[in-house]
This record gives C-alpha cells, structure tokens and sequence, in this order.
C-alpha cells in the first residue's frame, strides 16, 4: 500500500456542486460584471504583462499600492491565492501537532479543513441563538484550550452577523495568541478593525479580492499584520506563488476601487429589499446580514432550494450542516436575479406550485 499522509484520511474534501446557474446566488461573488473602467484597465493591463518573466518576487507592486491604501507599509502585507491561502499558511504557521484552532460554528466551512492540513487540533465555540457569537465564550474556550491561533468571521459566513469591533477588540486584547480577523465581507459592513492593527501586535486582518471587487475567478486576497507575521508567513508561502495576471488585475482592482463603491451600495440596498420582501412572507425565516448574502431558514428549505434550481435559481443549501438544519444561503444578486428569487421563494411558500 501507499503510504498516505498520516491524519489525511480524515479530512473531507471541499465539495460544492459546479454548476452555471442562469441565476446564480450560491457563491456570494459579486453581483453582476467588473465596472467597465475597470474591466478595460485590466485587460490593457494583462496585455502587456511578459509571461516568459516570473512574476515579481516581492509582490512589490501590488504590497505597495494596498500598503498606501491602507496606511500601512508593505511590510506589513502578505499576499497568496485568494485569502484562502493566506488563512491556510497562518494555520501552518501557529498551529501544528498538539497545537489548537479556535473558530466558531457555524462559520466558514474551509476553516476545519485549512486547520486538519496543518495537523492542528480545531475548537470551535458555537454561536449562540440568532447566530450571535459571544466574545467571552471565545475568550474563555482559547485561553482554557491555550490556544495558537483564534479565527474570527466577521461577518460571519454563512450566518451573516458581524460582531462589533468592540467585541472584536476584547477578544484581541485578552488572547494569549493571535487573532485573524478574516474580513471576506467587510466592505458590505463597514467597521473594520485594520485601525487597530497599530495597537495590537497579536491581531492579523484577512481580505479578499474575490467578493466586493468582483475577482474570484482571479484568486488574490492578503493578510494584513505586525512584520513579525508576515515574515513568518513568508517562510510557509512559496516563492512566486500568486502569478502575474492575477497581481496585476488585483492591483488595477485596488487602484480604481472607487468604482466598486457605487456596485457596493447597490448591493447592500437591494440585501435590504430582499431580507424586507421575504419577512413578508409565512413559514420563512430571515437573519439579519452585514454581508452581500442573506441566510434564511424554513422547514421546508431542502424543497425550496430544489424549486429554485428547476427555475434556474441556484443558491447554497447548508441543511446538513452543523446547527444550520433548514438554511439556505442566498447571495445577493443583481436586482433583475433578485426579482427571480423572490417571485419564485414566494410563489413557493404561498404553496402556488
Ligand atoms: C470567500 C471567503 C474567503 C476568501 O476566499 P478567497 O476566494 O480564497 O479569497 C475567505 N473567508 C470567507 C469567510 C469567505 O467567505
């Protein structure tokens, strides 16, 4: 027999149905394509990218521009493929044999599997009634569990609450370990903690350019933190890693981010149109949402989701998951794809089909 990985054979595969919905609100991308300015800097970008070159080494270009952005400096940026791969190497990097990952439940599903691969023990704390998750309960489970790394959601996918950064702060300033913030949405909710970045050495913000700036399909996210971190961080990503379309195209997405306010705004208006037009109707529940997605739960979702689907609807099913039976997870759309989910949801639950 081959010898496997030792610990490999727990560890499920991320497994999401790939499918092309005419509608699709089952991946919390962005609504709609790329502001035309910015999809047109980034194709005139690409073009002159020399692929026979390796990508930068340092990652200089696009560090520098977020760094000034953020008023931070470059050193203080990690970049990798998607911030998923940025919370994988800081599991790598504090976690390991013995060592324990405290994250709540129900939370990002990735966040168990980025801890397993690092052979790290996960914790979870689960979030209480309403899918609110109290900060002493996360405080008291790391300190207890001596925790190497907390996780933090905010806001939490797929519930859609976002704790408040005074609550954030209490966890950061009390943890014995750091604390990473991952930040997939924050540009839906506002309040984000980067501004305490300066105060507390132990406290890592994750970010994505896969959600409000519309480039999942190119994979960039990055950690911002202390020098510390990011040079340890440094030593587990690999050299090269993220290529050069992707750093240019992120890089483009940062400079013209301006453009994305308008497509922001538009998004959390319509989640609010959504969330009211669907708390009209019987027999459904919906929960309050920082992000670009709404969670909504029925004692008849699996039904529901299966409707949708056979009107070209897809959205995210999370009935078999841990504390979240009867939840499915829409993503806000365009406010057409919105119209379609609604007019079919309430067709649905009004028992019309
Ligand atoms: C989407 C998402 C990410 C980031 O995904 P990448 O595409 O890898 O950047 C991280 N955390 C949460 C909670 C997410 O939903």
């Amino acid at each position: 027999m081959w010898q496997i990985r030792p610990g490999l054979d727990t560890i499920k595969s991320y497994h999401v149905p790939d499918i092309a919905w005419p509608v699709k609100l089952d991946a919390n991308e962005r609504a709609g394509e790329l502001p035309p300015k910015v999809q047109a800097a980034i194709t005139a970008r690409l073009a002159a990218i020399a692929a026979n070159r390796y990508p930068e080494i340092g990652q200089h270009s696009l560090k520098q521009a977020l760094s000034e952005g953020l008023g931070l400096t470059p050193g203080n940026i990690a970049v990798g493929n998607g911030s998923s791969e940025v919370l994988a190497a800081l599991c790598r990097v504090f976690g390991g044999p013995g060592r324990k990952i405290v994250y709540p439940s129900p939370s990002f599903s990735m966040y168990p599997i980025y801890c397993l691969l690092a052979d790290s023990r996960p914790v979870t704390v689960e979030l209480d009634a309403g899918f609110v998750l109290a900060p002493e309960k996360v405080f008291s489970t790391a300190l207890q569990e001596q925790a190497a790394l907390i996780i933090l959601c905010v806001p939490n996918n797929p519930t859609g609450g976002a704790m408040p950064p005074e609550a954030i702060e209490y966890v950061v300033a009390g943890a014995r370990c750091p604390v990473v913030v991952d930040e997939a949405y924050i540009d839906f909710a506002g309040n984000s903690v980067l501004g305490l970045l300066g105060k507390y050495p132990n406290l890592i913000v994750a970010r994505t350019f896969s959600k409000a700036f519309g480039l999942a399909g190119a994979r960039v996210g990055y950690i911002a933190a202390s020098r510390d971190i990011i040079d340890l961080v440094g030593k587990v990503l690999l050299p090269y890693d993220v290529n050069a379309f992707s750093l240019a195209a992120a890089a483009v997405a940062w400079e013209l981010r301006a453009e994305f306010a308008a497509g922001i705004a538009a998004t959390v208006a319509e989640r609010e149109r959504v969330a009211a037009a669907l708390k009209e109707l019987p027999a459904i529940e919906v929960f309050p949402s920082a992000a670009n997605f709404l969670l909504v739960r029925s004692a008849r979702a699996g039904e529901l989701a299966s409707f949708l689907a056979s009107r070209n609807i897809g959205v995210r099913d999370f009935g078999k998951a841990p504390g979240l039976a009867g939840c499915l997870r829409v993503t806000v759309g365009t406010a057409a794809e919105n119209d379609a989910f609604l007019a079919a949801t309430e067709k649905f639950i009004r028992g019309e089909v």
